[in-house]
């Protein structure tokens, strides 16, 4: 998949990152603390720390691509975006529009330019529904009320998913894994969103079946002008389909780069690690593996400091006690590490 790469995609990308700095969606210091409720009275006894103090820009036409490990926040954040779930602190900005203010028909209008992607499909389809109503559901919830017309957007968007015609009248158990992501997609666009969440939209797939959608999407993406927030803990995945990459690790955002910057020259030693994981399909090279010892930290008591302090391989003593901030390497290069200074020129790995 490394090297799979459409022809054209190499320029499409290329030219989104010459394009001026136009942001859609704009996130500050976005916050969600989980109460843990016990007792007889269903108190808070304690607060799950999912994201903390998290800022970052999505570009209009741009793939962002968020990676970490199961529990690192990415898919809370993705959800915060859509308002499925309130954030604890922060602001929202879509189109410059701060969303957490919206209420009632602003934020049913705001809901047809944000729209989701979800890893299971199959689970958000009712069972006894046809795809077809499925898909067309998002019309009439939005008011139109023309069965006809409705009935042929559905079919317009099933086409360009890649469904055929006669698929509108079939149930869900009918479809096989990446057929029913394909509706998924097909769900998601029929109000015609500019903004897409993409939550391991292709974890559940076989291969092959994962570089089709991953196609699709970015065909979709180019037609019909999307900005994404490609979501997945797949390093390889990400790299596939990302203009830049955010790396998350337990609840905080590490690095962000431009998505080639990222994957040559990662900066901290959390994306290193990572991306020594990544499989080489060249048997001659060898990558030098970096192992993190033991498994990431409960987000009910993150350690003090830099998180990651307890497993980073190259850790110094103020990262228990001072928490990196997250700065400008240049370029914008961001990364949140006390070995890392604008002027820095690389961190020794450690033996492997
Ligand atoms: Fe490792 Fe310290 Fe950098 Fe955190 S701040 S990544 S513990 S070197």
């Amino acid at each position: 998949m490394r090297n799979g790469d459409p022809a054209g995609w190499r320029e499409l990308s290329q030219a989104k990152q010459n394009m001026p700095n136009d942001n859609l969606v704009e996130v500050e210091n976005l916050t969600k603390y989980f109460p843990v409720r016990g007792g007889v009275l269903q108190r808070t006894v304690a607060e799950v720390k999912a994201v903390e103090n998290v800022s970052f820009a999505v570009r209009r036409g741009e793939t962002l691509g968020m990676v970490g490990e199961s529990g690192c926040g990415k898919t809370t954040i993705g959800r915060m975006l859509l308002r499925l779930i309130e954030p604890t602190s922060g602001s929202i900005r879509f189109e410059g529009r701060d969303i957490l203010k919206l209420k009632g028909a602003g934020l049913k209008t705001l809901r047809r330019e944000m729209q989701i992607i979800f890893q299971d499909p199959f689970s958000s389809l009712d069972p006894r529904t046809p795809v077809g109503d499925s898909i067309g559901e998002g019309l009439l919830v939005h008011g139109m009320k023309n069965a006809r017309e409705r009935h042929r957007q559905v079919l317009e968007i099933m086409r360009k998913v890649g469904l055929e015609d006669y698929h509108a009248k079939r149930y869900p158990h009918e479809f096989s894994g990446g057929q029913r992501q394909r509706i998924g997609i097909a769900r998601a666009l029929i109000l015609r969103p500019k903004f897409l969440v993409c939550d391991e939209p292709v974890s559940a797939l076989d291969v092959s079946i994962q570089s089709q959608v991953l196609n699709l999407l970015r065909e979709l993406q180019h037609e019909f002008g999307l900005t994404y927030i490609f979501i997945a803990h797949n390093m390889s995945v990400v790299e596939h389909i990302s203009d830049r990459v955010a790396v998350m690790y337990l609840g905080k955002l590490v690095e962000l780069a431009d998505r080639i910057e990222l994957y040559r020259n990662p900066q901290h030693p959390y994306t290193q690690a990572l991306l020594s994981a990544i499989p080489v399909p060249n048997p001659k090279l060898r990558r030098e593996r970096i192992i993190l010892a033991g498994d990431v930290p409960s987000p009910l008591n993150p350690p003090s400091g830099c998180r990651f302090h307890p497993r980073c391989p190259v850790a110094i003593e103020v990262c228990s006690q001072v928490e990196p901030p997250l700065i400008d390497l240049g370029g914008g290069h961001l990364a949140a590490c006390h070995l890392r200074q604008p002027s820095s020129v690389g961190i020794t790995r450690p033996a492997a």
